[in-house]
């Protein structure tokens, strides 16, 4: 009974909960690592557990509807108005927000080969059709994407780092892209793994946001601090398209505890210095035993690499039954890759070992 442009959405892949693979697989649960989801390794923000913990006698009400205190936490850290911020169950909320505000059936929305797969979701969604512009060296092609862009397209979206591929645009290109980019055109751009990047490369996207009143900033409190089980993501945009996208948001679509812990998280520099550290180091050991087992891989600024392994999915099971959950990518046109998230040392090295046992077999 469903619309056709409904029926023509492919699922999103969710993985097994581990419990439910390690019955399958005759393992003990505890002994497998999980490097499937760019989760933090670390757990969460010791800040946000705390302030849970306080909150819990607040759960009967409902949540602050406007997440007052977030939002201003928000505006000051970024020095934006808390009139241009947007809270989100999660950053795919906000995702999923921009398409309801500015897409319908009769608009188009462009994004890359191998880009994140909420942006088709969120786009066929709402009837919109998706454009999918190449890629090159597996990242964005801003050339490709704008030649991409028809008269009716009204979105374009980009993750920078991208996920799967890990890939970063420059902050000079991606600024060149914002001064081509027609201003019926909204660009999000989804900075879900900016927290990795180091210093030198940070994204200058907050300066741009007082230029382009078409750009929507997305990023999240799900990688860096920790916090992807809570649900909670923002976007920063100018006051007016904050303005649509807060009409077509549900009205208590962040819970309280999502919101005290984001609160607590944000100014937890310490944790976020933290998880970037160890994050530098797991990437080096990983990139190491790569090169040493002599498998390729796409270089990576975030929190995950893609590796080449020629049949993916016989690859992905051979490592489960060692234990490893990782994620082949398929889904996202590269068959040949796994992607696998950085862990801590002795899960880094378990994979390691687990590809090492897997090849020889
Ligand atoms: N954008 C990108 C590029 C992602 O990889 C993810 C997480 N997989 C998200 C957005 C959404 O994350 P969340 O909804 O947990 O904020």
């Amino acid at each position: 009974l469903a619309p056709d442009y409904i029926r023509a959405i492919a699922p999103y892949q969710p993985g097994k909960p581990i419990d439910e693979l390690a019955r399958e697989l005759g393992l003990d649960a505890s002994r497998i690592v999980k490097l499937a989801s760019n989760e933090n390794p670390l757990g969460a923000s010791p800040k946000a557990l705390i302030a849970i913990d306080a909150a819990m006698d607040t759960i009967a009400r409902y949540p602050d509807g406007s997440g007052f205190d977030l939002k201003a936490a928000l505006a000051d850290k970024f020095n934006v108005d808390a009139a241009q911020v947007v809270l989100g169950n999660g950053s795919n909320d906000v995702l999923e927000m921009a398409a309801r505000a500015f897409l319908s059936s009769a608009t188009s929305a462009v994004f890359s080969e191998h880009a994140f797969a909420v942006y088709p979701l969120a786009t066929l969604a709402v009837g919109a059709t998706g454009i999918t512009a190449p890629a090159k060296d597996y990242g964005h092609d801003l050339a490709a994407m704008l030649a991409a862009i028809r008269a009716d397209t009204r979105m374009v979206f980009i993750a920078n780092p991208n996920n799967p591929t890990g890939t970063l645009l420059s902050n000079a290109d991606m600024l060149a892209f914002l001064e081509q980019v027609p201003s019926q055109v909204i660009v999000v751009l989804d900075e879900a793994y900016g927290e990795y990047l180091p210093q030198e490369l940070q994204s200058d996207a907050l300066i741009w946001l007082a230029r382009f009143p078409n750009l929507i900033v997305t990023r999240t409190f799900s990688k860096a601090y920790g916090l992807a089980g809570l649900r909670v993501g923002y976007a920063l945009a100018s006051a007016a398209v904050a303005d649509m996208l807060n009409r077509v948001r549900q009205p208590f679509n962040v819970n309280s505890l999502a919101l005290v812990a984001a609160t607590a998280a944000l100014n937890d520099d310490e944790f976020i210095a933290r998880s970037y550290a160890l994050n530098q180091l797991g990437m080096r050991q990983l990139t190491q035993g790569l090169h040493l087992l002599n498998i390729d891989y796409i270089p990576s600024y975030a929190n995950f690499l893609a590796i080449r392994i020629g049949n993916a999915t016989a690859m992905y099971r051979r490592l489960l039954e060692h234990g490893v959950i990782v994620r082949p990518i398929g889904n996202y046109g590269m068959p040949e890759y796994l992607r696998v998230s950085i862990g801590l040392a002795a899960e880094n090295n378990q994979f390691l070992q687990a590809l090492e046992d897997a090849i020889k077999d």
